[in-house]
């Protein structure tokens, strides 16, 4: 069985309205300025401009929200690796990049 306490206390409905708010966001101009140089939030990488994504860096499903200050430009390749690793082999990955 999967553990899933740190959900407690998420309201599903919170991340649902969240995610809404993360969409209407990446039509900003704020996005596009964001993602205009094409680096990676995380590894600091050059990728091409469709192949970044919007990433939240507290999860939603850990309470983050979809404010400006929580969203950051991040490679698919980062982005895989966060959703798969857990949150201390993350640390480790990005300390590569520092
Ligand atoms: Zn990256």
């Amino acid at each position: 069985m999967n553990d899933y306490s740190w959900l407690d206390g998420i309201d599903e409905a919170q991340i649902k309205r969240e995610r809404a708010k993360a969409r209407q966001l990446r039509r900003t101009r704020w996005w596009q300025q964001k993602t205009a140089a094409g680096t990676c939030y995380y590894c600091g990488q050059r990728v091409a401009h469709r192949d970044l994504t919007m990433d939240h860096l507290v999860p939603l499903t850990r309470g983050g929200r979809s404010t400006k200050d929580n969203l950051v430009p991040c490679c698919k390749e980062c982005n895989n690796k966060k959703k798969s690793l857990l949150p201390i082999e993350w640390e480790d990955y990005l300390k590569r990049f520092l």
